[in-house]
């Protein structure tokens, strides 16, 4: 029993020993100097499958840009309509993005019949790819993020949402345009909360070409603020979510090579 409670003990403060470090690095935004590339971009695509999931997942990502003025649009590639609740949902992505400094005319939400939200439910990856060059053109895009192949939570539309992008890239060969995708990463650092800063840091050490880039969330409040906008998603086990998911507190995003 005493060393159960000893590893209680220990984790607690390494919780609060990490969420105080991020707290420090937020009051000091050149800590995220190794974003450099990222600055030279500054029409910036967000490409998600549901409203929510620039909240749950993206929000350390979407602060650094906006905080350094970067003009970020936000495609939401269905309305999140699984529980019929889509229309809502539509409405709450628009009033979470403002939060996030995003402003509401800056967001498409699609609502496409072969784009709903759901297990089981699969994407045609020309479909995607078509919509996102629509939004690059539009929008003198040079830069896409996105998510990785598992798509964080392993849910097949981000997954498929990553291969929309890929298969954007493999049709047009958009050369000029810098591809991230969120690194998903195993399930206990997804959720070791702030603990992951230190992972990450060493991770990206590890890679020095410039492929990795982390963001350290410079506003947690404001990411919870905006993760409270979804009130119909805003469920006990999401508060627990977003309280110990990493991706509350720190983002890593890798390069895709085109
Ligand atoms: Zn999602």
């Amino acid at each position: 029993m005493a060393w159960l409670v000893m590893i209680a003990s220990l984790i607690l403060v390494t919780w609060i020993v990490s969420l105080f470090t991020i707290l420090i690095l937020s009051f000091f935004p050149f800590t995220n100097h190794r974003a450099a590339p990222l600055r030279k971009r500054n029409n910036v695509l967000l490409v998600i499958a549901h409203p929510d999931d620039e909240s749950m997942f993206f929000t350390p990502t979407i602060n650094f840009l906006t905080s350094r003025r970067h003009n970020v649009q936000v495609l939401c590639l269905s309305i999140g309509d699984a529980d019929g609740k889509g229309n809502i949902r539509k409405k709450e992505l628009f009033q979470a993005c403002v939060a996030l400094k995003v402003p509401m005319q800056q967001v498409k939400i699609v609502n496409h019949p072969d784009l709903q939200d759901g297990f089981g439910k699969v994407w045609n990856h020309s479909l995607l790819a078509n919509i996102i060059e629509e939004q690059i053109t539009s929008h003198c895009i040079n830069m896409i993020i996105t998510f990785d192949n598992y798509g964080v939570s392993g849910h097949c539309n981000h997954r498929d949402v990553h291969y929309g992008v890929r298969q954007l890239l493999y049709d047009t060969l958009q050369k000029d345009i810098d591809v991230w995708e969120l690194v998903s990463t195993n399930i206990l650092r997804k959720y070791s909360g702030p603990i992951d800063i230190w992972l990450t840091m060493i991770w990206a050490m590890l890679h020095s070409s410039g492929t990795i880039q982390y963001f350290v969330n410079e506003h947690p409040r404001r990411s919870y603020r905006a993760m409270a906008q979804h009130a119909s998603q805003w469920v006990w086990f999401r508060k627990l979510f977003v309280t110990l998911s990493s991706y509350t507190y720190v983002n890593t995003l890798r390069k895709i090579q085109h």
